[in-house]
């Protein structure tokens, strides 16, 4: 077996090989911890029917323990100047596509269609690029791809909120929305000290799980996605008070809005953060009624 990409040494020489530079506007902070990265890889719980997918690979730290656990790996690169250094570390993998894109634009739903055609299990393996995080992991569930889930690393701000349970400070409207999705679970904290160059943040990997069905059954999943957001625009006000001056029409339908209170069996003095899926998608479909 070759030797490991992530490896201080190796990287480093890797880097200095192609003379290459951190771009820290794309959030270029690789792995060069070989045990956490195989650590990363058990939680997604691969087998060599599996098909990963890695939102980008940097020099191919993670991809290497990808291949080697997995059938296939197809990883977007955004960075141009990476390719050249993928295809060399990456030459002994045979079983490894690298799609240089954006993930943002990239139509994964495509991509999945023509490079897992008859994989019955999918996952999505990342470290991902912080400045993108929340985006990407939305991308990748309001597409409903045809994934088991995705376990990736980012900032442990950002884990805390997506794995928030209803009455803490980090329950808001990102642990709603991907919480209706997944089952989202925080399953590693990970040192500053495995990535060059280090992170100012510190770092965590969750693992969400796809539900079968959403957590919760709405009337519109939008509409429940704007009251959740509206219920949190400011944190301290009551339910009453951001629905009123959030929901477009609220201030003249305040009396609408306290009856659906009412009927969802809400007190409208509560805060956002104390209500549960189950609430707030009761609520919702009270509202829909005035509003639509
Ligand atoms: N997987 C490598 C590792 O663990 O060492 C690198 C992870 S690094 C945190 C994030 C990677 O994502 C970088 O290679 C960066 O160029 C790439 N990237 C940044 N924005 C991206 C985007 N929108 N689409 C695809 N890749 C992106």
């Amino acid at each position: 077996m070759d030797k490991d990409i992530a490896t201080p040494l190796r990287t480093r020489a890797i880097l200095e090989k192609y003379g290459f530079s951190f771009k820290k506007s794309l959030g270029q902070n690789f792995l060069i911890d070989t045990n956490i990265l195989k650590k990363i890889v058990s939680f997604a719980e691969l087998t060599d029917h599996s098909g990963a997918i890695e939102i980008g690979p940097g020099i191919g730290a993670l991809t290497e323990q990808l291949a080697r656990l997995s059938k296939k790996v197809v990883a977007f690169e955004i960075d141009q100047r990476l390719l050249p250094i993928l295809a060399d570390t990456l030459a002994p993998y045979d079983n490894v596509k690298v799609i240089h894109s954006d993930v943002l634009k990239a139509d994964v739903q495509q991509v999945i269609a023509e490079e897992f055609t008859e994989f019955e299990d999918i996952v999505v393996v990342a470290n991902l690029p912080y400045y993108v995080t929340t985006p990407i992991i939305m991308k990748l569930l309001e597409e409903r791809l045809p994934i088991r889930g995705i376990v990736c690393m980012l900032q442990k701000e950002v884990a805390d909120r997506i794995s928030a349970v209803p009455g803490t400070k980090d329950y808001g409207s990102l642990s709603i929305a991907v919480q209706y999705y997944t089952e989202a679970e925080t399953v590693m904290i990970v040192p500053k000290t495995v990535f060059v160059p280090q992170p100012n943040v510190d770092s965590a990997v969750i693992r969400l799980t796809k539900r079968e069905s959403p957590a919760v059954k709405v009337k519109d999943e939008q509409f429940f996605f704007q009251v959740t957001k509206a219920c949190f625009a400011q944190r301290r006000k009551t339910l009453l008070n951001n629905l009123t001056s959030q929901l477009a029409d609220g201030k003249r339908k305040k009396g609408e809005i306290l009856s659906a209170l009412e009927t969802s069996g809400i007190e409208p003095s509560r805060r956002g953060e104390t209500l549960s899926l189950a609430e707030f998608a009761r609520l919702s479909d009270e509202l829909y009624h005035y509003f639509h």
